[in-house]
């Protein structure tokens, strides 16, 4: 199964993505995730890539283009797509390498994304995406790691990156919508409530 999942910063993403990935043995690959990594492996694109994230604004095209194709080639046909493609020109591109069973498009309101990156922290040690109130003692509750918040979690950088992804995202939702692969799901309430729409959608493609 090759599945999209697309949505604004700070939408629940990253959640619904380890869930929808755990449950249907999908590769998860996250071009957010990708490129801190590469930010910490310090290759020479490292400096430039910190510059653009911080500021919340997107990355060159061909970059994540390829390092996407990279990890796809080796995930068998069974992969989830978090936070990619964010512009036509990606779509594009990945459009003519492979083509994809299912878009979902996560739909949540400004005023509740804001308040969940104000509150959101990263463990340094498994990566988990917590809010601060899971969070045990000031470390993460499932390893006891050390957290941290994101480089571009601030209000003033999430309005950047809402606003970018407002203008990027309509032509993607309807070149999806267009190819009959695009299904939307509310993630206004609770992380369950959003996990059981997905899992009414997928249990189509099982
Ligand atoms: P995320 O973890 O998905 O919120 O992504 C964090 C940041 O990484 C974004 O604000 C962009 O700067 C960059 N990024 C992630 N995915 C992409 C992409 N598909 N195209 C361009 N930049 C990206």
């Amino acid at each position: 199964m090759r599945v999209i999942l697309i949505g604004g910063p700070a939408c629940g993403k990253g959640v619904q993505a380890n869930m929808i990935c755990e449950k249907y043995g999908l590769m998860h690959i996250g071009t957010g995730e990708l490129l801190r990594d590469e930010i910490k492996s310090g290759t020479e694109n490292s400096n430039k890539l910190k510059e653009l994230i911080a500021s919340g604004s997107l990355v060159p095209d061909e970059l994540v283009c390829d390092l996407v194709k990279s990890k796809v080639a080796t995930a068998n046909g069974n992969y989830l797509l978090d936070g990619f493609p964010r512009t036509m020109n990606q779509a594009i591109n990945f459009n003519d390498f492979d083509k994809v069973d299912l878009v979902i498009l996560l739909e949540t309101d400004f005023n509740i994304t804001l308040k969940r990156v104000l509150n959101r922290r990263i463990c340094l040690n498994c990566k988990a995406s917590l809010s601060v109130d899971e969070l045990k003692n000031g470390h993460c509750p499932h390893c006891s790691g050390t957290v941290s918040t994101r480089i571009d979690d601030n209000a003033e950088v999430f309005k950047n990156r809402y606003e970018i992804y407002k203008m990027q995202s309509a032509p993607l939702i309807k070149y999806y919508d267009d190819m009959g692969v695009l299904v939307r799901v509310q993630n206004n309430n609770s992380i369950d409530e959003t996990f059981n729409q997905v899992k009414n959608i997928l249990s189509k493609f099982e």
